[in-house]
């Protein structure tokens, strides 16, 4: 089950509302859509996001990297050698979502050759996850008009919310008014993309103290490496680190380190293979993960739930499975549907991306 070729095809979907967060805003998913092909027919079908506020990555890079350097190296390798395109892969560095979508490409083929779900493949616990939404910057009472409508019209009832703004006259005025309109009943959780300093997110997570936030994400730089332990080690609630930590050593170094106590886990940067690298470093030293959005669209969130839905420990937290309901559009035959607050992993062999290729035509940028 030979490669033969490896596509990269950028598209471009614009956003209905445009999401804002301390590190940037999206208004449009510039994505690219990965695929892999076998000599035997069998094709692999991936979403790659670039995050260049996050990881440098732009969908230009993300065509390059994969047309010049990635697709040459692998190129007739098996697409069962999971390992050998990966050293290939690692002799480059960054470029995170390229590979990561690559990755998946490879296991959307085994699930395929296998006649099986990846889901069952990569571990099978279960077939759906709760849903976790994340409210971006805006007004407080628009915070709390989106969660609410979300909440009706889906059912969800766990809410991140994106603070790092002006801590105690926006953040925390909104997710007091968050908790005021939605109840006891609903999770809530902060993430604050590096936003605050130690001293405002102490001083915040005091203020916030009767809230009953779930976790707190990111909410001052890693890099201010004192500081954010200090915080670390007064947080009533486990501190995840997202961008801070996204390979297995990171992800050891900044727990070990004292930098967090939790971990969220992105397929769109780390894929299923080294996803299950850092799940397993996460169980062996005991704390919790979330599965986190890259603003992904459906086919990577689809993508996020079959790998969320696979493992006990990612199955446990809802998973942020709900950016794509902002775009206009999809590539997807068959559009996701969260129903009840939860999400279904997709039945059938591999990772069931159906392509619509009349949308593919439509939205793609580069004919
Ligand atoms: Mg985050």
């Amino acid at each position: 089950m030979k490669i033969v070729k490896a596509e990269a095809i950028p598209f471009a979907i614009p956003y209905a509302k445009p999401l804002r967060f301390a590190s940037g805003e999206v208004h449009t998913a510039d994505h690219v859509l990965v695929r892999v092909h076998t000599d035997e027919g069998l094709t692999g079908t991936a979403e790659a996001p670039p995050r260049p506020y996050t990881y440098g990555e732009t969908q230009e890079s993300i065509v390059a990297v994969i047309d010049k350097i990635f697709a040459p190296q692998i190129l007739g390798l098996s697409a069962l050698e999971r390992e050998a395109v990966h050293a290939r892969l690692e002799r480059t560095v960054g470029n995170p979502t390229a590979k990561a979508a690559l990755d998946m490409a490879l296991w959307d083929i085994l699930g395929q050759a296998a006649g099986m779900p990846v889901s069952g493949l990569l571990g099978g616990y279960t077939d759906r996850m709760r849903v976790s939404h994340m409210v971006g910057f805006a007004p407080a009472e628009e915070m709390v008009a989106e969660a609410e409508h979300v909440r009706d019209v889906y059912g969800i009832t766990t809410f991140k919310v994106k603070v790092g703004r002006r801590p105690y006259t926006q953040d925390v005025q909104a997710c007091l008014a968050l908790r005021t309109a939605l109840g006891p009943e609903v999770e809530l959780y902060i993430d604050g993309n590096r936003g605050w300093t130690a001293s405002e997110s102490a001083r915040a997570l005091r203020e916030m103290a009767g809230l009953g936030l779930t976790f707190a994400e990111e909410l001052c730089p890693a890099d201010d490496v004192l500081g954010r332990r200090w915080l670390v080690a007064q947080s009533p609630v486990p501190f995840i680190a997202d961008e801070s930590a996204t390979r297995a050593a990171e992800v050891t170094r900044e727990l070990l380190g004292g930098s967090a106590t939790a971990i969220s886990i992105k397929t769109a940067r780390t894929g299923f293979t080294a996803s299950q690298r850092v799940l397993h470093a996460c169980e062996g030293l005991g704390v919790e993960v979330v599965m986190g959005n890259q603003i992904d669209g459906q086919i990577g969130t689809l993508c996020s739930v079959a790998f969320g839905a696979a493992h006990r420990t990612t199955a446990r937290n809802a998973g942020e499975l709900s950016n794509f309901l902002d775009m206009t559009d999809d590539l997807l035959a068959e559009p996701l549907a969260i129903e009840n607050g939860t999400l279904r992993v997709r039945e059938g062999a591999g990772l069931g991306i159906d392509i619509d290729t009349d949308k593919l035509a439509r939205y793609r940028q580069d004919r």
